[in-house]
């Protein structure tokens, strides 16, 4: 846990969420943790603390910081295994030695691997999974204080990966690897919006991870487009001009907290994130809101967005758009379908953005748009059920994996449960 030493930390990384745990425990053995979570009647663990909701609250929150969690790599099999504590930063140092590469990373290292997989966090491509496809196998100590194991080709395994939080405690995570690579970040300015609603498959198939930049919904700030050094990298992209310095996705703030652009080639894990750890990603001060729709409907949702643009414009920090890869995983958010997502930085005024909200999910509605776990959204688990086809089998591993309802706190309930 990130706070001061010795005291638990308040709130989430962005000062959103005040958490209302009465105890906080720091296990330093499997053993401790057993024991501490078979006792609780209401618990979570904590990671990074980088969600904006109260997905990871409860009357004991359990950090893994003081848990032993070697990473320990099989060049056989071709995985990483990890802590359940383990930061993607703290990850990257060590697979870097070992000359190794994950597939992909989200916009910033500083999160943890555990609470990421757990809402199916993403980076960008539309070849690329989001990160929790990357998980071979999972060791969680359930509410019975009992540590199982699961790994991918078990019957509940695609259940177990994004998991919510509410399947038990991750203590450690095995990641596919692949031999460490090399990328190249070029940014264009200036898209219109006109190219990006007639050319979005072109755009978004342009590079190995692309990111689609806009504060106003009328025309496209900067396109980042990550290139492994084995592909072409685009000379120009339509009517846009390739940046001639460093840019941050915000514009205005400090492009020095960002990895390194103007296509140098540099090591996959320094170039695959926008925001370098040991810098404060993305504005720090701020709401973060995202919807993943099927990628069939991007221009129309885009579309949908720009028509509430004179609402939406005065909250926005920034708008990304991303593609991420269908996948197999239960309640992830691109189960079942290629898919786009629509992601928001929003000023730090919470009513405003719920006012906001209400107009975002109405227009995003008619595709079975899927609201990104670890950020705020508005919809409840009644019409969040019918866009996730194994819903109904979701809700049956959380009552057979925990059936004391020891990690069933009221987020879950509201918005995932109550829906079946
Ligand atoms: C600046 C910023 C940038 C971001 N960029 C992206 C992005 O590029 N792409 C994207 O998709 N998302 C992004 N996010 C969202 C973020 O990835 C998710 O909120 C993610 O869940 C954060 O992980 P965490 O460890 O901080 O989670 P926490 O908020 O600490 O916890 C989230 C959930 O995971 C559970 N959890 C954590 N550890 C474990 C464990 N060991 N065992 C069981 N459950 C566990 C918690 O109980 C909780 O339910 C961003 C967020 C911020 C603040």
């Amino acid at each position: 846990m990130t706070g001061p030493a010795g005291r638990a930390p308040d709130t989430n990384w962005a000062g959103t969420y005040r958490y209302r745990a009465r105890r906080w425990h720091r296990p330093a053995s499997v053993e401790q943790l057993q024991e501490i979570v078979a006792r609780a009647a209401d618990v979570r663990v904590l990671g990074s603390r980088h969600s904006f909701t109260a997905i990871a609250d409860a009357d004991e929150l359990i950090s893994l910081e003081e848990l032993p969690a070697p990473v320990t790599v099989d060049r056989d099999a071709g995985t990483v295994s990890l802590g359940g504590g383990t930061t993607y930063g703290e990850l990257v140092r060590r697979l870097a030695d070992e000359g190794l590469a994950l597939a992909n990373l989200a916009s910033l290292p500083h999160i943890s691997v555990a609470g990421a997989v757990a809402t199916a966090t993403h980076g960008s491509g539309v070849r690329n999974g989001n990160l929790a496809t990357a998980v071979a196998a999972l060791e969680i100590v359930t509410s019975s204080g009992e540590l199982v194991t699961a790994a991918r080709g078990d019957a509940d395994f695609d259940g177990q990966v994004v998991g919510l939080g509410a399947l038990g405690v991750v203590t450690r995570i095995t990641l596919d690897v692949e031999p460490a690579f090399e990328v190249r970040q070029h940014v264009f300015e200036g898209l219109s919006w006109s190219a990006l609603t007639e050319h979005f498959d072109e755009i978004v198939c342009a590079g190995y991870s692309v990111s689609v930049f806009s504060r106003r919904l009328d025309a496209v700030d900067m396109v980042w487009v990550k290139s492994r050094l084995d592909e072409a990298a685009p000379a120009g992209l339509l009517d846009a001009r390739p940046a001639i310095h460093d840019r941050n996705p915000i514009v205005g703030e400090d492009p020095a907290a960002c990895t390194p652009q103007l296509g140098r080639p540099g090591p996959w894990h320094d170039r695959l994130p926008h925001f370098r750890m040991g810098f404060t990603p993305s504005a720090g001060v701020e709401i973060q809101s995202e919807y993943l729709l099927p990628r069939g409907h991007a221009v129309a949702a885009i579309e949908a967005l720009r028509s509430l643009a004179d609402r939406i414009g005065p909250l926005l920090l920034v708008c990304e758009i991303r593609t991420v890869a269908a996948d197999d995983l239960w309640m992830s958010t691109s189960y079942g379908r290629d898919s786009v997502a629509v992601h928001f930085t929003w000023r730090r005024l919470p009513e405003d953005v719920a006012a906001v909200l209400v107009h975002v999910e109405n227009a995003f509605a008619p595709f079975g748009a899927r609201p990104h776990w670890g950020k705020v959204f508005l919809a409840d688990a009644a019409s969040i059920a019918p866009r996730y086809e194994r819903h109904a089998d979701f809700v049956r591993l959380v009552e057979r994996s925990d059936p004391r309802g020891a990690f069933r706190n009221a987020w879950l309930e509201t918005s995932v449960l109550r829906g079946t």
